[in-house]
């Protein structure tokens, strides 16, 4: 029987690359669902072409256009973001791709979860937030997640079936300015930043990259998809991306994912798993990586690498703060409103001024994540940019 994938954020990055994995695949896979915000003209292509049961975009300005351009299709039209939350626990769906931008994907998240669909998870805010949440529901629902970001696929596929993990160690490009003295770092720009020396992807992950924020969420990550203690996760930058992550043993044996760097591999691990199918591409050339290096982060030009595991440290809601904080700084980055630097800056005034919660509920993690868009957006105001 061929799997049925539901795809949040099938317009961006991940999302069509997983449409070129399904394609490749029309024997194992059939694409249930899809869903956009704001690109309704390349949904409408992919609905054409996928022939989903069901499109839904989230901005509902879009709808009509949306039902126009489908209405001589078998094709269910649906605007929202309560439609977006619904659509997902539809009963044919066996795996949810969550593939959307941010905080967003928190709610379809656990909408999907709840509903018991295996979650192929790119969106790695959702762990950032409210990583405790997440895991418990996972157990309580017997929902299996597994990790798209292509350092948690990595640690995924170097596990042994036993409790012998001695630490995981998440590799890291560095980023465009992994030599940037704090001197250049004061006055680098959006487009600089935009351009990500060995991958290419969205906006916003690609400013998180660039600030070392990236590596920092996927320091949380790990430790919610994995179940290992802060002291066991080591972030080492690796600016060629060849090794994608690795693994530990307590003997002292370190096993390593390599490749090149494609991210339809660990979105095709995670719809294939437990089994490996053929994918085309590239393949690593050893004889061309003339040189595999590594060197440690440096969190004091890169500071949010910092606050990423003092929030992981005194956990409650300090994640869900400094997501949001986050959230709020790159939109502004791309807008030319803040400086590269000052991010960091209101990140941290930002995870200062919200009230602390040990053990936040739902609407906990709501409030809180209002709350800290609220206080940075002032402070971005204020940094006098
Ligand atoms: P993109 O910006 O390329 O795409 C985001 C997708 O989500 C688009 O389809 C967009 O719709 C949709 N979307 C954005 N905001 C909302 C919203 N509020 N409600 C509903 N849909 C929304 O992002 P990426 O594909 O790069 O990243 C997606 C996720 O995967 C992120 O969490 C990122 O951290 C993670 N990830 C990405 C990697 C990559 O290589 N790109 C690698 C590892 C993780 P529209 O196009 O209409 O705006
Ligand atoms: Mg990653």
């Amino acid at each position: 029987m061929k799997k049925q994938i539901a795809i949040l954020g099938s317009t961006g990055s991940i999302g069509t690359q997983a449409l070129q994995v399904i394609e490749e695949h029309p024997d194992l896979y059939e694409v249930y669902a899809l869903t956009a915000n704001n690109k309704v003209e390349k949904l409408i292509e992919q609905a054409r072409k996928f022939q989903p049961e069901a499109v839904v975009i989230a901005n509902e300005d879009k709808y009509q256009q949306l039902k126009d351009a489908l209405a001589d299709m078998p094709i269910k039209v649906y605007a929202g973001a309560e439609a977006l939350c619904e659509v997902v626990e539809s009963g044919p769906i066996n795996i949810v791709l969550t593939a959307m931008v941010g905080y967003a994907g928190l709610k379809p998240t656990i909408n999907a979860i709840k509903a018991g669909k295996t979650i192929a998870l790119a969106n790695k805010e959702t762990l950032v937030v409210a990583g405790e949440l997440i895991t418990e529901l996972a157990q309580q629902y017997r929902t299996p997640i597994l990790p798209v970001d292509s350092e948690h696929s990595a640690i995924f596929q170097c596990l042994e079936m036993n409790n012998s993990i001695s630490k995981v160690i998440l590799t890291a490009s560095g980023g465009p300015f992994r030599t940037f003295t704090m001197e250049q770092l004061a006055t680098v720009t959006k487009e600089q930043a935009l351009k990500h020396p060995n991958w290419s992807m969205g906006a916003k992950i690609t400013i998180d990259s660039a600030s070392m924020m990236n590596k920092g969420f996927e320091v949380i990550e790990a430790k919610w998809l994995f179940g290992v203690k802060p002291s066991q996760i080591e972030v080492v930058v690796h600016p060629q991306s060849v090794i994608h992550s690795m693994v530990e043993y307590k003997d002292g044996a370190v096993k390593a994912q390599l490749g090149v760097p494609d991210m339809r591999l660990p979105i095709q691990y995670a719809f294939s798993y437990p089994k490996r199918e053929s994918l085309s591409g590239e393949r690593l050339d050893f004889m061309k990586c003339s040189a595999l290096t590594f060197e440690a982060p440096d969190t004091k030009r890169f500071r949010n690498l910092a606050f990423a595991y003092d929030a992981m440290e005194r956990s409650g809601n300090m994640a869900c703060i400094l997501n949001a904080a986050n959230e709020v700084v790159v939109a502004a980055f791309l807008k030319d409103q803040i400086s590269f630097l000052g991010m960091s800056d209101v990140i941290e005034k930002t995870m200062g001024k919200v009230a602390f919660i040990k053990n936040p509920t739902y609407n906990d993690y709501v409030e809180t994540d209002a709350i800290a868009r609220r206080i940075a957006a002032e402070l971005v105001i204020n940094s006098g940019f």
